[in-house]
């Protein structure tokens, strides 16, 4: 190579150096509120999961049972290791309780899309009942669709994705008493809300209640917990992929798991956050801000939200558009960060709406 070229060749190499560390840093600025990504990335907690996974051998089958991880869970929410059930996230035992009892599937509009879509992917129908004005369930419309149309499932997500909200207790209490089908109570959102019903599980068979590590920080384990009756999680285990929970997801979670100052620290924060959030969105005019008992916020905007979430995009901040005619007609999802990023978006906000 001539010196010319050699010249050439390290100056082309260096460009596309500088190009590469720009792009990354063009990224990084990106704040990627519509998801939660939490500080579990302690030093301590990451080098504990780094020790354990160094002695894990993966050329062996996972525990098809995952006996620890189920105890850590167990003594984590006091819950009986015989009454549950591991999925891959949540997502798996939503798919797992559709295979067993079918359809049709009736879940609330607006809710979580998963129980909608995989319904829809085994082919079963689902039945769609509207929410009320107050995004709360309407128990009489409920029961009255699930008795006529016959449905083996109800999804009711407690608090619920995307509004935000508990339903009430009476309704839910009802629906339990009055429909034959299984009632599944998604409680994804509980350590938010610290509001449950596993204490209902003696009196209703037909209850089950779903959770997950996800909310909590642990989203990339995939870690789903179901929680039903002796009878109904032996049922369910029967069609359970035998290795659903990987090895190092396994001794990740029991590890994390064990630094529950660190998850509740997260958690009080997060919460402390979002009276901080919903307090500026109420004093910012155009923005109606529903109350929550989650990691998220629900906006409502007098003005068109999807020109909102385009300029907020453009300033580098993501968030979720659900702008569609019908009940979150100009409606925004503000999963809640940490306070820099808050702070940030809300005043991001105010400059868009020229407040
Ligand atoms: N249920 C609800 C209500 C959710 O909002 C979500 C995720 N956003 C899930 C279940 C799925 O959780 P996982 O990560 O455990 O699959």
């Amino acid at each position: 190579m001539s010196k010319w070229n050699r010249f050439f060749y390290q100056a082309h190499k260096a460009a596309v150096l500088w190009l590469f560390i720009v792009l990354y840093l063009f990224l990084f600025r990106f704040i990627f509120i519509a998801v939660f990504h939490d500080s579990i990335q302690t030093s301590t907690v990451v080098r504990d999961i780094a020790r354990i996974a160094k002695d894990t051998l993966i050329n062996l089958y996972p525990d098809p049972s995952a006996k620890e991880l189920k105890k850590a869970i167990a003594s984590l929410w006091r819950m009986k290791p015989e009454q549950m059930m591991l999925g891959n996230g949540s997502d798996e035992l939503i798919q797992t309780v559709i295979l067993a009892f079918g359809g049709p599937v009736l879940v609330p509009a607006p809710t979580f899309a998963m129980y909608d879509i995989t319904s829809r992917a085994l082919a079963q129908k689902v039945v769609s009942v509207p929410l009320d004005a107050d995004f709360d369930l309407d128990a009489e419309l409920i029961i009255k669709r699930a008795t006529a149309s016959r449905a083996k499932v109800l999804f009711l997500a407690c608090p619920n994705n995307p509004t935000g909200n508990r339903f009430s207790d009476r309704a839910i209490r009802r629906i339990l008493a009055e429909t034959d089908a299984a009632v599944v109570i998604d409680e994804a959102y509980y350590s938010f809300s610290g509001r449950s019903y596993l204490p209902l599980l003696k009196q209703y068979p037909n209850l089950i209640i779903l959770r997950t590590l996800s909310k909590i920080g642990l989203a990339g384990l995939r870690i789903g917990v179901l929680i039903a009756s002796p009878g109904i999680v032996g049922e369910l285990n029967k069609i359970r992929l035998p290795y659903n929970i990987n090895s190092l997801s396994q001794i990740a979670a029991v590890s994390v798991l064990k630094h529950r100052s660190v998850l509740n620290r997260q958690i009080s924060l997060l919460i402390s956050e979002r009276k901080k959030l919903y307090n500026a969105f109420s004093k910012l005019p155009g923005v109606t801000a529903y109350p929550s008992e989650t990691n998220f916020i629900l906006i409502r905007t007098d003005a068109d939200a999807s020109v909102i979430h385009r300029k907020l995009k453009r300033a580098g901040i993501l968030i979720k558009n659900l702008n569609k005619p019908g009940p979150l007609e100009n409606c925004l999802r503000v999963t809640i960060g940490t306070p820099e990023e808050n702070k940030e978006f809300i005043g991001t906000l105010r400059t868009i709406l020229g407040h």
